[in-house]
């Protein structure tokens, strides 16, 4: 009889937690030990009632009363409040964790779960980006795993087992370049919510989408690839790949080049992480042919167009606590934009007037970087473009 893994989900109702329980009910071996999720108590407690999790946690308190009424008869806790996921992360038995929370939410069940020297299949970008140098220093103390499921970071994961870092010569992560990549400034700056919230190749949530067409997602994903390869940004390029066939690639230092290729679809990562160090078949494989690609091409990022991009290497060269404060920034900025209070060209200047405004100091606290990304909010709370 195969072991059953215990499983953590946090971020269970979000697009991450969604595919990951498609994946792990396809591929069978895995009880649920927690679903942890933001506001979806409907959506949780149908997820509940199938999965039966020893715990649910739901940060936005409103929701915990009719979520407690439509879990009644089990056996299952309810725990609502903004450190209930992270308590869950603390305190239940599972095996793994997948943290496909959305945003800063997401930092603290990390901390919790490689404190306790668990493995974490990663989604949450933020956690790194605010927390990297923090979580490194864990990790290595406890011998957690952390098993990257952004689809540019599995790519280079996969290309670099049986590899050594030091052979590394860079990194390329591959951008799809969002909806605007042709467009001029001056259509640039005429973009609605609604143009921003098409993405041509993914399925993903709002903010995501948003700081796709910015690029602000790549900057974020090359400060995570800084955190979870161990490279600095000089060896991490970006390129446009509109197609998103090739989902990211290693140069080394002979100078040959390893990628990744495949069909745009996030259950593969998820999968990867969750079956590493070996492969299972993909329940949802699809014929997928090299022969039906589109041409493969690759084009540098126009840093002008884009300078969220060249904001997010700035953190990085800055580093502490100057990417929490730079994420803080966005998103704040990413919303009062979905708000229509600002337009998509403010998104980037509210950003580089908060990272000007406040210093950075080391990130080796979990207050100080939650403290640093208050701070970025509060002043892109503040600012008003002129
Ligand atoms: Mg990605």
């Amino acid at each position: 009889m195969p072991e059953i893994r215990r499983l953590a989900i946090f971020g269970s109702t979000g697009s991450i937690g969604t595919q990951s329980l498609q994946v792990i009910e396809a591929m069978g071996g895995y009880s649920i030990s927690v679903l942890s999720a933001h506001s979806n108590w409907r959506f949780l407690a149908e997820q509940a009632l199938k999965w039966c999790p020893v715990r649910v946690t739901l940060a936005d308190s409103s929701g915990y009363t009719a979520l407690k009424e439509a879990l009644a008869g089990t056996n299952i806790e309810v725990v609502s409040g903004d450190e209930a996921a992270a308590q869950a992360a603390r305190e239940i038995d599972y095996d793994i964790a997948i943290n496909g929370l959305v945003g800063l939410s997401g930092l603290r069940p990390s901390y919790e779960v490689i404190l306790r020297g668990i493995d974490l299949a990663l989604a949450n970008k933020e956690s790194l980006v605010l927390g990297g140098d923090l979580l490194s220093g864990l990790q290595a103390k406890t011998g957690s795993k952390i098993l990257p499921v952004d689809s540019e970071h599995s790519a280079i994961f996969q290309c670099l087992l049986g590899e050594r870092i030091e052979d590394v010569r860079r990194l390329i992560l591959t951008a799809s370049g969002g909806p605007f990549r042709t467009w001029d400034h001056a259509q640039i700056s005429n973009v609605t919510p609604v143009q921003a919230l098409k993405h041509p190749n993914w399925q993903m949530g709002a903010k995501v989408t948003i700081d796709s067409a910015t690029l602000m997602n790549k900057g974020l994903e090359v400060i995570e690839a800084h955190h979870l390869f161990g490279l600095p940004s000089s060896q991490i390029d970006v390129r446009i790949h509109q197609v998103s066939i090739v989902h990211s690639l290693v140069q080394f230092r002979d100078g040959s080049f390893k990628a990744q290729l495949g069909k745009p679809d996030m259950r593969l990562p998820i999968q990867v992480a969750l079956t590493y160090p070996g492969r299972m078949v993909m329940p949802f494989l699809e014929d997928d042919d090299p022969s039906d690609w589109p041409p493969l091409q690759f084009a540098p990022v126009d840093l002008g167009k884009f300078p969220c991009l060249r904001l997010a290497y700035e953190a990085l060269e800055i580093g502490g606590t100057a990417p929490a404060m730079l994420n803080g920034a966005d998103e704040v900025a990413v919303s009062r934009f979905l708000n229509h209070e600002i337009g998509f060209l403010d998104i980037a200047r509210i950003v580089e007037y908060a990272m000007n405004a406040c210093a950075a100091t080391p990130a080796d606290s979990l207050e100080a970087v939650i403290a640093a990304d208050a701070a970025g909010r509060s002043i892109a709370t503040r600012f008003i473009p002129g």
